[in-house]
């Protein structure tokens, strides 16, 4: 490959827009960026429920080549992370590049020339040697299978579509979820709904979020003393990997500190017994995603709010109905119960050697090397993917390790003249051994513990297993033994 690769990446979230920046700023301008919306962001376009905020710290949630100093909290609203994206776009020249609206439905490699096909959904082709899947963990929303859902006469939406056109001022609603994104939303649903019944299967660890506004001094001092800032993030960066990650080892000792805060966090905001039992998880902390709220518990003391925990039988015309034989009538439910995750059903079919497709390969489980690369699928660079997700740390860190990789890979592919570089299986099945018998020594294994980050049988495929400085560690070099590589045939791209 002597003229530098043709490069689509597919998906203009956080991780795909990171690809590009990095991607244009080593020199590889043959780029596209596919999205299917007709704006960047992921994620953060589409979740624009009441109080939608990243639960990490921005010191961390964001690029490390791009700090901002646009931020008013320590824990960014989602529209200022949306508009970050936006500025990614322009600070990096990436418009030119950008396909909105044009979902990419399908990718073929040819195995003879090297090349990837890849079709939209409007009907347009592209060739490219490269393609980046940015995908995203957390873009499908997950409806859940009550009996009667469709009998529902009022609105009903999921927490990752809010409906903007109804106004729940006054409105009997209910919240059926009690997790990251009803978290944020209870509260501000409770401020005006008339009454706001929760309807909580699972409580959920909740630690102190102590989010407040970014001073203009403090701005100041980071325009001023940059290392102020570098040290800050670096000083967050730290505790989250180093302590934090203490909440999702499988030892007493480890998780003693953070159920601690948990439970006194719970003590001092609601003095109800009976509240308190039933906002008291059953699991050990770091099953599932540890909280971060400071007006949760408030908003449940609320007079117009009710904690129901009582399983969900069916929905009717009216509303709810539970186990304990109530009937619960309401004008709007709002389903905040995540994501399809473990089946990994991308949008994208992505068709590899031999004619697999990825669905195919993937149908026990998805497994990758690196979370990156994937055997039979030679030129195909995945960003967040199987096992990459966190708990503890930010998944921006994660996605720049990625690009960095990446651009390592395809920067040496250019001057080795290599048309392709696909990981070994002996390479991906080694990685995955280590990398589960490491899972099995977290929170997430425990056979008690159940969240989206790991399949019914068990088998853990979301979540990267440590450290990530170990991560960064992983994918400072790229191991070439670890790849099967082929030469530059005759054979070049128009
Ligand atoms: P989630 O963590 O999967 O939570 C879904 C909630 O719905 C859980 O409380 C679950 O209960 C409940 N649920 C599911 N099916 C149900 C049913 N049939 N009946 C009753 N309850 C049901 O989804 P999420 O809250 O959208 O969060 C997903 C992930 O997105 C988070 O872990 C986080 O990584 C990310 N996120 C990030 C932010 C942020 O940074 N701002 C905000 C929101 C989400 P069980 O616990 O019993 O399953």
């Amino acid at each position: 490959m002597t003229d530098k690769p043709a490069v689509a990446v597919i998906g203009a979230g956080l991780g795909g827009l990171c690809a590009g920046s990095k991607l244009k700023e080593a020199g590889f301008n043959d780029l596209v960026i596919f999205d299917k919306g007709d704006k960047v962001g992921g994620t953060w376009r589409d979740n624009t429920y009441p109080g939608c905020a990243c639960d990490t710290p921005v010191a961390v949630y964001q690029f490390s080549f791009a700090p901002s100093l646009k931020w008013s909290h320590l824990f960014p609203r989602h529209h200022e992370v949306q508009q970050y994206a936006e500025d990614l776009c322009d600070n990096f020249g990436l418009r030119p590049h950008l396909h909105l609206g044009d979902e990419a439905v399908s990718a073929v490699w040819d195995d003879a020339r090297a090349v990837w096909t890849l079709a939209t959904r409007q009907g347009k082709t592209y060739e490219a040697n490269v393609i980046i899947p940015a995908l995203g963990q957390l873009n499908r929303p997950l409806l859940p299978e009550i009996e009667g859902r469709d009998s529902f006469t009022g609105n009903a939406f999921h927490s990752a579509r809010w409906d903007h056109s109804i106004d729940l001022a006054g409105k009997r609603v209910a919240v059926i979820g009690s997790a990251a994104s009803a978290i944020q939303l209870i509260p501000e649903v409770a401020k005006v709904a008339e009454h706001l019944t929760v309807f909580q299967r699972s409580a959920n660890w909740v630690i102190p979020r102590r989010d407040r506004p970014i001073t203009d001094e403090e701005k100041m001092l980071i325009m001023t003393a940059p290392h102020v800032a570098i040290h800050n993030r670096e000083d967050i960066y730290l505790w989250a990997d180093y302590l934090f990650w203490q909440a999702f080892s499988w030892t007493e000792a480890g998780r003693a500190a953070f159920t601690r805060m948990a439970l006194d966090h719970l003590h001092e905001q609601v003095s109800d017994p009976t509240l308190r039992q039933k906002l008291t998880p059953d699991y050990p902390i770091g099953c599932k995603r540890v909280l971060f709220a400071d007006d949760l518990y408030p908003a449940f003391v609320r007079s117009n709010v009710s904690l129901e925990t009582n399983a969900i039988t069916r929905i009717t015309p009216a509303g709810i109905e539970t186990a304990d034989g109530a009937k619960h009538d309401f004008d709007v439910i709002v389903y905040a119960t995540g994501f399809e995750t473990t089946g990994w059903h991308w949008s994208l079919d992505v068709v590899g050697r031999d004619g697999i497709h990825l669905s195919e390969a993937w149908a026990d489980y998805p497994e990758a090397y690196l979370g990156i690369t994937t055997a039979q699928f030679p030129n195909m660079f995945m960003l967040y993917g199987p096992n990459t997700n966190l708990g503890h740390n930010a998944i921006t860190f994660m996605m720049e390790r990625q690009v960095e990789y990446i651009v390592k890979a395809l920067t040496e592919m250019q001057a080795r003249n290599l048309a392709a570089m696909e990981v070994s299986r002996t390479a991906q099945d080694y990685f995955n051994q280590e990398l589960q018998a490491a899972l099995a020594k977290t929170t997430w294994a425990d056979a008690n513990c159940r969240s989206w980050y790991k399949r019914p049988d068990g088998r853990i495929t979301q979540n990267w297993s440590s450290h990530t400085r170990d991560y960064a560690q992983a994918t400072a070099t790229v191991n070439w033994e670890d790849y099967l590589i082929r030469d530059r045939t005759p054979v070049m791209m128009e």
